[in-house]
């Protein structure tokens, strides 16, 4: 045992959320700091790991400290483990083992050599503050040059270029993983390019083009600057083509949001173009009426490039993207045109919340509106003033669908619990004087896992409900 290893002992009380699984100490929870064994107090240096313990000495973890921040711990191990590049190697390894396993896809069809996925969450894969996003996929202009027929398959892909590249979005967003990064890079690249995985026939993923470190708003409450850019090999400048249910996108992790691209969707975007043909079918036209669809807050066009292609064989389909980012917009119209649909989508430039207003003015209708705005409440404090404007884009929504149209309607705000945001949707059907099924409800995918107790885990909802 390190006798110098310093032990943040805890109020009375304050161990029960850990207890459960939550991984942070808040400042205002902490009792004392003691120096190893000696009862002297001592400070906390940010990005050093410390012991926590509760006020009647149980042992708790170990964890990264930052007394910078509110968070003033994060707890990455129920053990007293040390931190290396050992360490971060097997933590790495047991998150991508985790995701090649698990799945609410067919065994197999999670296949981390053809999909982007998330490597990495954070707390909910034991490594606080860390993300890592894997894209795999091909040069745009490459493609663009090599590959002439739309829609772009990926077999077309590889038969041209062979097989696809991969690239990493890295988010370092506490103190303590920013101050390891040359340790994360190296041990995630050893994980990657030289280890095969313990499951049946696995093989390394190979090596990657480039890593480019992405920023985020909460590096500012740790003390860390926002910083992002290429740090290891390179990217494309026009970018990333990558395949998503077997849909091309194109991305640029340079310029993008977030980490890139919102994996985080995968999964409801399949299912919301799977909903496509019930929308139609339950308009209660013969022949093949024409569906309009919303993609409201649409970014690059993931929901309506998918309802846009996989629901095109039902109907002659018109799918409208809005969304404030010209950039993003520039990037629906490449979208289209990998995927051979420009005539079915159309980028609107424009605020959703104003675009709604007036689209309901004129009495517009649709078959689906998906709405899947950006996190309107980032703290409980911001909930109130979000929920209004949730309500209204959906009351606004749900106004403007046809009889047996359906909306999907998501939040990313893990602020905003399910049963708040389920009661947010009743109060919008009522004021609408409409009623409404609801069809699913869905959360994020596998390589987004849910930690127990550790409830800001769960942070995506998606809705899908039918105007009946
Ligand atoms: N549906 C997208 C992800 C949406 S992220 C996907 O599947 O990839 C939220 C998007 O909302 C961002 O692209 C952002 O530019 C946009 N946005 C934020 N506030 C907006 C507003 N008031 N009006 C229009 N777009 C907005």
């Amino acid at each position: 045992m390190n006798i110098h290893m310093k032990r943040i002992i805890l109020k009375p009380g304050e161990e029960k959320r850990i207890l459960q699984g939550h991984p942070w100490v808040y400042d205002n929870e902490v009792d004392r700091i003691l120096d190893g064994l000696a009862s002297k107090p001592i400070d906390l240096i940010p990005g050093e790991t410390a012991d926590v313990e509760s006020s009647r000495k149980t042992y708790l973890g170990r964890a990264f400290v930052n007394p910078n921040s509110k968070i003033i711990a994060r707890i990455y191990s129920p053990s007293k483990e040390g931190v290396d590049k050992g360490f971060f190697k097997h933590r790495i390894r047991d998150a991508v083992e985790r995701r090649t396993l698990t799945g609410d896809m067919t065994p197999g069809a999670f296949d981390l050599h053809r999909d982007s996925a998330r490597l990495v969450f954070a707390e909910a894969d034991f490594l606080p503050g860390l993300i890592i996003d894997r894209f795999v996929g091909w040069s745009l202009r490459e493609l663009e040059s090599a590959v002439t027929p739309r829609p772009l398959t990926f077999e077309a892909a590889e038969s041209a270029l062979g097989p696809p590249q991969s690239w990493l979005a890295i988010q370092f967003l506490s103190f303590g993983m920013d101050s390891r990064r040359e340790e994360i890079i190296t041990a995630m690249e050893e994980v990657l390019e030289q280890d095969g995985f313990i499951i049946p026939d696995a093989v390394p993923l190979g090596h990657c083009a480039g890593v480019i470190e992405k920023s985020a708003g909460v590096r500012e409450l740790e003390g860390l600057p926002l910083q992002e850019g290429l740090i290891r090999g390179s990217f494309p400048a026009e970018g990333i083509v990558i395949f998503e249910n077997g849909l091309p996108f194109m991305l640029n992790l340079i310029d993008g949001q977030k980490t890139g691209h919102y994996l985080d969707q995968r999964d409801n975007r399949r299912i919301a173009a799977a909903y496509i043909g019930a929308a139609g079918g339950a308009a209660g036209s013969t022949g093949t009426p024409d569906l309009r669809v919303l993609d409201a807050f649409s970014y690059t066009g993931g929901f309506g490039i998918h309802t846009a292609q996989l629901g095109a064989a039902h109907s002659n389909i018109q799918v409208t993207c809005v969304d404030s980012s010209a950039e993003a917009l520039g990037t629906v119209r490449i979208n289209a045109a990998l995927n051979g649909i420009e005539d079915r989508v159309a980028a609107v430039e424009a605020d959703v919340f104003e675009y709604l207003r007036a689209a309901e003015h004129q009495k517009a209708c649709y078959d689906l509106i998906i709405l899947d705005p950006p996190a309107f409440a980032k703290t409980r404090s911001a909930l109130e003033g979000a929920l209004r404007g949730y309500k209204e884009i959906n009351l606004r929504a749900v106004n403007m669908l046809k009889l047996g149209g359906i909306l999907i309607t998501c939040s990313c705000s893990h602020a905003l619990d399910e049963i708040r945001f389920r009661y947010m949707i009743t109060e919008a059907a009522a004021d609408a004087g409409k009623r409404l099924i609801m069809l699913d409800f869905r959360r994020q995918p596998a390589d987004h896992p849910v930690l127990v107790g550790y409830e800001e885990s769960l942070y995506l909802k998606c809705g899908i409900y039918r105007v009946v």
